[in-house]
């Protein structure tokens, strides 16, 4: 119940419950293998967290791991949701985790991939362009032109994700939230994203930090029609002050996520959700009528150019 404080943690139990699988689903410049941990069996639904796209960027990787590892061990409750219906949502959901998404630039400790290329200004959005603003964000030769843009974008196309979470760390703290069009309990989202950021204590930025980010992940993402957060931790914080800053309040939306887009296709939540569901069109072709499944969003993105951001 408290999380202002952190004593030291127990140690993990011999059993876990939960087991998580490791899949290679591609390979770097470098031919490292670009693998994904994922939790749960569902089908239906996923929820992708990423971190490592800039290998400098350490942060990320640590919390990642850290927000695994917390679901895995579950040794205190996660605040949304006790143990069995935790794997009640697991039935239904996959979470993927995608701890180091530019391994070369990792083991090179720099931001860019092995050519030099800033992959976050890479991806095929329709703002990209092939003179950098910066020399610090070189595009490529074009756009997903480099190996591990072409593999997460096969990947993300493969999972179609609900929500995207990114990991990056900035000279400050902020959270940057892109939405698509018409997405489903956008408010509700923005407000669970407005308590994720003032549990961490950091401001909801705009969609870029003061400068344009051409070619950039989230942008493709929301063009696409996954919506995507991108979380940027206070650069050069140690291990112990990500866990105690960030993670509980990042598990804390990942899990109000997943509650609000699984009770909406659960008929037995159907009193709580009458208001909703008074509201929403029946679609009796889709086994997830309820809320606007990936696909739905998808072609809504595709029908409009302007994307909605959080101010
Ligand atoms: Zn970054």
């Amino acid at each position: 119940m408290h999380h202002t404080f952190y004593p030291p943690e127990p140690a993990l139990p011999e059993t876990l419950a939960i087991t998580p699988r490791y899949h290679a689903f591609g390979f770097s410049s470098l031919n490292q293998p670009m693998g994904h941990f994922t939790i749960g069996s569902g089908s239906g639904k996923s929820i992708l967290l990423m971190s490592g796209l800039h290998g400098d960027e350490y942060e990320g990787v640590i919390l990642l791991n850290y927000v695994l590892r917390e679901i895995l061990r579950h040794t205190q409750p996660i605040e949304q949701v006790n143990k069995t219906d935790l794997l009640n949502l697991l039935s239904e959901w996959t979470i993927f985790f995608l701890p180091i998404a530019n391994p070369d630039a990792f083991i090179l400790n720099q931001r860019w991939n092995v050519n030099l290329v800033d992959l976050n200004r890479n991806f095929p959005a329709s703002d990209w362009q092939p003179v950098p603003l910066n020399p610090r964000y070189p595009p490529g030769k074009a756009p997903a032109s480099e190996k591990e843009t072409q593999n997460i974008i096969e990947l993300i196309s493969n999972i179609k994700p609900l929500m995207v979470i990114d990991f990056h760390s900035y000279k400050e703290s902020v959270l940057l939230p892109t939405f698509v069009p018409n997405m489903k309990d956008i408010i509700t989202v923005e407000r669970y994203i407005q308590e994720w950021s003032e549990q961490i204590g950091i401001p909801v930025g705009d969609e870029v930090m003061g400068y344009a980010t051409p070619g950039a992940k989230q942008t493709w993402c929301v063009e696409q029609g996954y919506p995507e957060v991108t979380l940027e931790i206070k650069r050069g914080l140690g291990s112990n002050e990500i866990r105690t800053k960030y993670l509980h309040p990042t598990i804390k939306f990942i899990f109000n996520f997943i509650n609000l887009y699984s009770k909406q296709d659960s008929e037995q939540d159907s009193e709580q959700d009458s208001k909703q569901d008074s509201k929403q069109d029946s679609e009796q072709d889709s086994e997830r009528p309820q809320y606007l499944s990936a696909n739905r969003i998808h072609d809504q993105a595709k029908t409009s150019t302007t994307p909605t951001y959080l101010p």
